[in-house]
């Protein structure tokens, strides 16, 4: 189950990015988190309004699958897009365009050309006195290898890779997946 959108049952949720209650019977973004207590999914609420800011990818993903009405669904794309715009990815891995061109392929060795798709993997870096981890960063297509290793990996670089557009995530798919 990903994230989704339902009417509040009760009045007692607080919004996630705003601390302030969700009345009962408004629209609410549920965002899907990891639950280790008990089966099944857990979520966290936003109110739509704040999730466009704080969690513009998850909300896009759940309003596409919301068959329901949406008072001000014109409003929230918009917001959307604007914060999409403006989002960084954070959580390893995900795939982005390299704002530089400064990175260099794991796998080929190649630079990685500024605005090149790259999947950034988490790595060990070994400094000589420790190993520290760090982003690893790698050509879509070179990327297949992890994808052996982590059957996982396109699985979590989609739900990672929140500064990039539908598109782009499908050309990165395609590599990973590709013969
Ligand atoms: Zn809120
Ligand atoms: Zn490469």
């Amino acid at each position: 189950m990903p994230h989704t959108i339902e009417e509040a049952k009760s009045g007692r949720a607080a919004c996630r990015t705003c601390k302030e209650k969700i009345e009962k019977g408004v629209l609410r973004f549920g965002e899907e988190v990891p639950n280790q207590f008990a089966e099944g999914p857990s979520y966290q609420w936003h109110h739509l309004a704040c999730a466009a800011k704080k969690k513009p990818a998850q909300l896009e993903q759940a309003l596409g699958a919301f068959a329901g009405d949406v008072p001000d669904r014109a409003a929230l794309e918009q917001a959307i897009a604007e914060h999409k715009g403006k989002a960084r990815a954070t959580t390893l891995p995900y795939a982005e365009k390299a704002p530089t061109g400064h990175s260099r392929c794991m796998v080929c060795e190649e630079p990685i050309a500024k605005g090149e798709l790259r999947v950034a993997v988490e790595r060990e870096v070994d400094t000589g006195s420790f190993v520290s981890r760090g982003a690893g960063y790698l050509h879509p297509a070179c990327a297949k290898e992890h994808a052996e290793a982590d059957p996982d990996l396109l699985e979590k670089v989609r739900q990672n890779s929140v500064s990039l557009a539908p598109a782009d995530l499908e050309a990165v798919a395609a590599a990973l997946d590709g013969e």
